[in-house]
């Protein structure tokens, strides 16, 4: 996130719109304009070198109406209460789109991993969860990996608060290793749901996906395996980039190809028989389909004149700014939002959780198969959102669709 915006605001200033389009209760955006709990918390940790340093870290639980919250644990120097703070309000809505029984929630600690010694990691990890650990478990509040975080660090955690509680609770953190009570499918699942709403969308505005072009701009979990899913369905990957350069071919990429080409030279960019256009040169490209599957604030006002996708899907978190969504939009281009476009981590992040409460492990197929029905579900929900103002973009039908849903169960359980 930049620092010359709030995060927060923006999230309140979205709710605010979303309560006064559905005509609410004000009571409604003034219980969901602030998170229930915040934790605050400082973390003392034993350096390699005998020093001690105290860490500052955050869990914030935004509504729990639905559910219990839900969302993942960021380590990274930037990290400031109302970034955590507005991460748990797109968590409610992300829950709230896909319709999975789960509020939002999500944590933060103010570090740099890389430069962290393992073993140093390892003491932060378990030492922060310990420190949230009154008020995250199975029912209250499920963690997951964010960005510098990973599997490890889930199993480490999971294990810290195991030992607290005295028991096994694979069900209090998801994004585990397989081993310990992870998902199978978890891995894929951002870029699967993705390419699942992509099949709904195109459907709707006439776009045949055998030969359908598409450009991806960053290729990491979400768009390496967007661009191998997608190219299975007879799409046609014209370019991708990373961040330190591009790779377009007009004849097609082979995405497994290019991604073996990465693992070896840590790049996209000089991929054989591809030209380097740079990153804002993949936004802008002829193509159908257009996947932001890198960072924030990348279609800006700047370029979204200049984009020529007929369907932009956002695999990335927040990559379009408020005032390019409105050029968008006046463009005829549609745009599936990143609460609905990469909600298929969360959900197979709820599977995980399912899995590890009952005991009982689904095969690949089976996770796919429920991702498929959620997401197909939540596209349709939000596409008929979108059809019964008419007027409105398909992010703002999402907000809709979240929003109603969170209201309905405060409703229902006597809150306002
Ligand atoms: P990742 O670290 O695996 O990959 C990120 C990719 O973006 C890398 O290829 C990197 O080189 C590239 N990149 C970085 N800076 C770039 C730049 N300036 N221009 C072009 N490319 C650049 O991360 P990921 O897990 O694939 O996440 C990507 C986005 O998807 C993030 O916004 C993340 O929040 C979102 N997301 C991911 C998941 C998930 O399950 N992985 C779930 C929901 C949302």
């Amino acid at each position: 996130m930049g620092n010359d915006f709030n995060p927060f605001q923006m999230a309140q200033a979205q709710l605010k719109a979303a309560c006064d389009k559905l005509g609410l209760d004000p009571g409604y955006y003034e219980i969901l304009k602030e998170p229930l709990r915040v934790l605050t918390v400082n973390i003392p940790v034993k350096m390699d070198d005998g020093t001690t340093k105290t860490f500052i870290g955050f869990r914030s639980q935004h509504n729990d109406a639905v559910g219990p919250t839900k969302g993942g644990i960021r380590f990274h120097p930037d990290v400031t209460l109302d970034e955590v703070k507005a991460l748990s309000m797109w968590m409610t809505f992300k829950c709230g789109v896909v319709g999975i029984p789960y509020g939002g929630g999500k944590g933060g600690v103010i570090c740099n991993p890389k430069e962290l010694s393992k073993s140093e990691l390892e003491r932060l990890s378990r030492n922060y969860f310990r420190a949230i650990a009154q008020i995250v478990g199975p029912e209250k509040d499920i963690p997951a990996p964010d960005v510098y975080t990973t599997g490890q660090i889930m199993a480490w955690m999971m294990d810290e608060f195991s030992k607290v509680k005295q028991f096994n609770a694979p069900g209090v953190i998801t994004g585990k290793p397989l081993i310990i009570g992870g998902s199978r499918g978890r891995n894929e699942a951002t870029a699967r749901g993705c390419m699942y709403v992509i099949v709904e969308a195109a459907a709707k505005i006439g776009l045949s996906l055998e030969g359908a072009t598409v450009a991806i701009q960053g290729y990491g979990n979400a768009g390496r395996i967007a661009a191998e899913l997608l190219s299975g369905l007879g799409c046609k990957i014209v370019a991708v980039s990373d961040s330190r350069g591009a790779a377009y071919n007009p004849a097609g990429i082979d995405p497994w190809a290019i991604g073996q080409f990465k693992d070896t030279t840590g790049t996209v960019k000089g991929y054989p028989g591809s030209e380097d256009i740079g990153n804002a040169g993949v936004l802008t490209l002829p193509c159908d389909i257009l996947i932001p599957a890198a960072l924030e604030n990348q279609i800006t006002a700047a370029v979204a004149p200049e984009v020529k996708a007929k369907l932009v899907a956002e695999a990335a978190n927040g990559p379009t700014t408020p005032e390019a969504d409105k050029i968008l939009f006046e463009n005829g281009i549609m745009v599936l939002p990143d609460i609905l476009a990469n909600a298929g981590g969360v959900t197979v992040s709820y599977f995980e959780w399912v899995q590890n409460l009952m005991g009982y492990y689904w095969t690949e197929e089976e996770v796919n198969d429920k991702l498929h029905q959620v997401m197909v579900q939540a596209f349709s929900n939000v596409y008929n959102m979108y059809q019964r103002y008419g007027d409105i973009d398909m992010r703002t039908a999402a907000y809709l669709v979240a929003v109603e849903r969170v209201a309905q169960a405060m409703e229902v359980r006597g809150w306002v």
